[in-house]
């Protein structure tokens, strides 16, 4: 997930917190709710009247859900709660094909695996073509050198990653003063005459308080502009690199990359320790750094996302995608960030199929590529695509890690989410009930489809510790809880079939 996906996530979680409500959540068989008219759709008078009411599905509810659909709705999760499809899947992906950079071999490799996959499943897959940028990570190194208090002939280390856009040093590295901000306003006051020649260090904190609270997305969003922006801000006033502290929960001396606008300097992201150890040296004197950091930005190459289509009974023109991004950065294996999307939409068809339940609307599986450095993938679906969205009915995206789902983020109508109730209360025995109406689009790649109309979804999950892996070395294979990835998996497949089978399509 990018800076872009996880401001708008901030705003909403700010907007949801100021409101002190959730704008809908579904009600569980436990909340009982007089029955309404049937005139009465929208979600707020729904969510008034949930305090000890018996629910009851309006006709409209019912028309759309009939007895034999939430049935198999009921075979769905059942099946998704004892399949280990989703799992087996990403083992393979990160630990057989391992990190999926864009433009690099592994993400090809996954794009031909997971095509492979889908065409097993008996879906018609198509690879649409991407072209991507293939930035390559090289040395990466740091000391201080010179600092208060320095023993005679010692240095320091520095650990630290390169952040992606990053231009390289000499190969013999940079020396420079340090200069330590706290924000662009620091910055700013410093002005050319003290930031020219330098290297800028944002020193901007994770609130880990608001992590610990549930408000992961809210703390990345606020620290995370500095990853974006900053090395831009601080190449303007003549900056010769630009630091951040890593944007992360945990601190384990564990640096965390992540996309940065190209700003024509190096730019690297040290670990919260060096970033504490540098603001400490600098406020007593004189910091001096030697950086080598060498990533290379080669041509752009080819590559694809995966489009799968399990074919509509009735509707094969209407379109439900489920989706993932499969390229990932470098460090780890994109286990959390993230194979798991992709893992989850695949198992929704395969459930489907193994159920040989046929969706009344295409189910279209897509694994995009470049979520992480540029959203082409994304981009050159909206461009290939856009005639048809008037047909998409819905997208769903997970791209927030694997833990243990609680519901959706939604941009449909309060209308839209009143109609869903019965969908989730059928995954109320996993406790993914919530649908968490959103101003923003719940996930990067299906954004330009929610700015066109398409009703967007992404799967509401508990993010408190998605931030100590994310963009890290440690995102791999058993950050997944194989029971959590099966209760995402059965969030997935039961929202995506029920959106695919309904009586009408979801009204926008
Ligand atoms: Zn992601």
């Amino acid at each position: 997930m990018t800076t872009t996906t996880f401001r708008s996530r901030t705003l909403l979680t700010v907007a949801c917190a100021l409101a002190g409500v959730i704008t809908a959540q579904a009600q569980t068989p436990q909340q009982p709710k007089p029955a309404q008219p049937s005139s009465q759709s929208s979600a707020q008078t729904s969510s008034q009247n949930s305090w000890g009411a018996a629910p009851q599905m309006s006709p409209e509810q019912q028309e759309n859900f009939p007895p034999q659909l939430r049935g198999e709705l009921e075979a769905i999760k059942t099946a998704a709660l004892a399949d280990d499809y989703a799992y087996q899947q990403l083992a393979h992906l990160t630990e057989n094909i391992g990190p999926r950079p864009s433009g690099s071999a592994q993400a090809n490799a996954a794009v031909d695996y997971v095509a492979g996959e889908l065409r097993k499943l008996g879906l018609e897959v198509q690879l649409e073509e991407v072209k991507v940028p293939h930035w390559v990570r090289g040395v990466e190194t740091a000391e201080l050198v010179e600092y208060a208090g320095q023993v005679p002939g010692t240095a320091q280390k520095v650990v630290l990653t390169a952040l992606g856009g990053s231009t390289s040093t000499a190969p013999e590295g940079i020396v420079a003063d340090v200069v330590v901000v706290n924000n662009f306003d620091e910055l700013k006051a410093l002005g050319r005459e003290k930031v020219a020649g330098k290297i800028v260090l944002f020193n901007e904190l994770f609130d880990k308080q608001k992590a610990a609270a549930g408000l992961s997305f809210m703390a990345y969003g606020e620290a995370v502009r500095y990853r974006g922006a900053g090395s831009k801000a601080a190449a303007d006033l003549g900056a010769v690199a630009a630091l951040i502290r890593s944007v992360a929960s945990a601190d384990f001396r564990l640096p965390h990359t992540g996309w940065s606008q190209a700003a024509g300097i190096p730019a690297g992201a040290v670990t919260a320790e060096d970033a504490d150890l540098m603001a400490h040296l600098a406020a007593q004197g004189k910091l001096r750094m030697r950086l080598t950091l060498t990533p290379q930005k080669l041509p752009d190459t080819t590559s694809y996302n995966v489009i799968a289509d399990l074919k509509g009974s009735e509707h094969p023109e209407q379109i439900i995608v489920v989706s993932g991004h499969l390229d990932s950065w470098d460090l780890g294996t994109g286990a959390i960030d993230d194979g798991a999307g992709v893992v989850v939409a695949m198992e929704a068809a395969e459930i489907a199929q193994k159920l040989h339940l046929r969706p009344r609307r295409t189910l279209r599986v897509v694994a995009w590529i470049d979520e992480e450095t540029g959203g082409s993938g994304s981009k050159t679906y909206t461009k290939d695509h856009a005639s048809e969205f008037v047909n998409h009915v819905a997208a769903i995206e997970c791209d927030t890690g694997a833990a243990h789902p609680i519901g959706f983020d939604v941009k449909i109508s309060p209308h839209a989410i009143e109609l869903l109730r019965p969908v989730a209360e059928v995954l109320g025995s996993i406790g993914a009930t919530a649908l968490q109406s959103s101003s923003y689009p719940p996930g990067a790649d299906i954004t330009a489809m929610s700015e066109a109309g398409v009703p967007t979804l992404g799967i509401l999950q508990d993010g408190r510790l998605y931030f100590n892996y994310h963009h890290s070395a440690a995102d791999t294979l058993d950050k997944v809880l194989p029971s959590e990835l099966r209760e995402n998996a059965a969030a997935m497949a039961v929202m995506g079939y029920a959106l695919a089978s309904m009586k009408d399509p979801l009204p926008r």
